[in-house]
């Protein structure tokens, strides 16, 4: 029997933390793997100036709220 599993593995680049199942969403920041934990929608105005509710990792919440 041969099991053939496609699915990747993919990792949260705040928490380090495998996951085996699902897919891992992207930040809109720094476009790197977050997992839900760790990912936060968030308004961003759009050049038009509609807020656009947007994925972003804490990791770029806490800068640019410096
Ligand atoms: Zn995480
Ligand atoms: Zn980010």
């Amino acid at each position: 029997m041969s099991d053939d599993d496609q699915q990747s593995a993919w990792m949260c680049h705040v928490c380090d933390r495998p996951f085996l199942t699902g897919v891992g969403e992207a930040c809109s920041v720094c476009y790197k793997v977050t997992c839900p934990q760790h990912l936060k929608r968030v308004p961003v105005a759009q050049p038009s100036g509609v807020l656009v509710l947007e994925p972003v990792c804490v990791t770029c919440q806490l800068a640019g709220m410096l």
